[in-house]
């Protein structure tokens, strides 16, 4: 029998939600690509509770229980003393969230001599050190697709949040103020930019869809071309590299993974490629943008606004530079843990513990790393590395 560690967000500061905004949420049938959704036996949850914190469980105990499984939740997760450093060491199965990720560093897996499978619950397994995990020949999954569609929809409203300087003119109404001329001296129309976007996968695809109503000219940079048909239905500009790209946008989204090749990518050198006054929106992960290059261009005004959802490390701690930095329009990793999204990528690990501890292969669409090689989604868009290196630093983060 196994030992499942499974790392999740707290609980709301009020408790676990006794109610809900909304009665239900919408079924969806397919994923714009027609990838079926994911197809447990069964579910244990009823789709549109909180399942990401630790109350929700991903709806998970009464399955691995009834099985004689051992099932083990924290969201202790930082530093030698945590709850997650001590089960380690005998989990045979560790899940974890990109939004509250149990960062397994190669010193954590030297410790794991158990562990044989590492399921991401969501996308992007780059808390991961890939490159130790393929050395022990660890088995790695995540839910391909699961909130592709709630990150591109935050995406937009990030774009449209920055460019009309929503916040500020938010945060004037709070202070019961009336200050138009405050509000507007940095306010813009989205209409007529110039707007690209860094990678064309689930996401970067979703988004130049959404963004085709708002008749702006639009940019992609890939490693991959997409197909001609494609191109042509929304108008789009290839690049076939980032700088090209980035000196003609007034907006610029980030929707590639990280690893070892977009670690850093916007640096000081290529944001100084950028028009003066762009916008950046990074909903893939922090460390693509360098921390300190990303404070001095917005302080500079190289860059007219930043926003975004996703940090290095997370939490972040309360004085990581990017909480007070101007002109940003960040949140906390929320994107992709929508109680929509919830519900998929809940259904999904069901999906892929079903298959795991049934001895059927896991979807290769799930798969990133398989008997020390990449494998599925992962031999397609990771690069075998270790972007783990400073997680550490999340232990800094202390609840007030
Ligand atoms: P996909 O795998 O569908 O798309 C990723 C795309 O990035 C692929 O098309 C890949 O290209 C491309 N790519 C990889 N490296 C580069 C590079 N160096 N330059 C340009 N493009 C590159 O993933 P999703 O769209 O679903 O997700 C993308 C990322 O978004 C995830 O890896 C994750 O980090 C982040 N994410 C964030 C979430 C949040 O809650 N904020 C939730 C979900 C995802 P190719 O196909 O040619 O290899």
């Amino acid at each position: 029998m196994a030992r499942v560690l499974c790392v999740l967000y707290e609980d709301p500061i009020a408790g676990y939600p006794k109610s809900y905004a909304r009665d239900d949420i919408p079924k969806l049938n397919q994923y714009p690509d027609d990838t079926t959704l994911p197809t447990p036996k069964k579910i244990d949850f009823k789709p549109g509770v909180l399942l990401g914190s630790i109350s929700g469980e991903l709806g998970l105990r009464k399955f691995l229980e009834e099985q004689g499984h051992t099932f083990i939740v924290t969201s202790d997760k930082d530093g030698p003393h945590s709850v997650f450093e001590k089960e380690l060491a005998d989990a045979d199965v560790v899940i974890s969230q990109p939004f509250w990720p149990a960062y397994l560093t190669a010193e954590r897996l030297a410790k794991a001599k158990n562990l044989k499978l590492a399921i991401t619950a969501g996308i992007g397994s780059d808390h991961v050190d890939l490159k130790a995990a393929l050395q022990k020949g660890i088995t790695i999954a995540e839910v391909t697709y699961c909130n592709s569609i709630s990150v591109a929809e935050h995406v937009v409203m990030a774009i449209l949040a920055l460019v009309h300087d929503f916040i500020p003119s938010y945060q004037w109404v709070i202070k019961k103020g009336w200050n138009i001329a405050d509000c507007v001296s940095r306010a813009y129309d989205l209409e007529g930019m110039d707007v690209g976007s860094v990678a064309a996968g689930r996401i970067g695809l979703a988004v130049l869809r959404r963004l085709k109503p708002f008749d702006v000219k639009l940019h992609y940079t890939e490693r991959h071309r997409l197909p001609e048909a494609v191109e042509k239905e929304l108008n789009l500009t290839y690049h076939s590299h980032i700088d090209s790209m980035v000196s003609v946008c007034d907006v610029v989204t980030i929707n590639c993974p990280l690893h070892a090749e977009t670690e850093h990518l916007f640096n000081d050198a290529l944001i100084n490629k950028m028009k003066r006054g762009s916008y950046i929106v990074n909903t893939a992960r922090g460390k693509i943008c360098d921390q300190d290059a990303i404070v001095q261009a917005l302080e500079s005004g190289q860059l007219a606004g930043y926003a975004g959802d996703v940090w290095f490390p997370q939490p972040a701690p309360q004085d990581h530079p990017w909480r007070s930095m101007p002109h940003h329009a960040m949140t906390s990793h929320v994107s992709g843990t929508t109680l929509s999204a919830q519900a998929r990528y809940a259904a999904g690990v069901r999906e892929i513990l079903e298959s795991w501890f049934g001895g059927q292969p896991i979807r290769n669409q799930y798969l990133i790393a398989e008997k020390g090689r990449l494998a599925g989604m992962g031999a397609h868009s990771y690069t075998a590395g270790n972007t783990t290196g400073g997680s550490e630093a999340a232990e800094k983060f202390k609840k007030k």
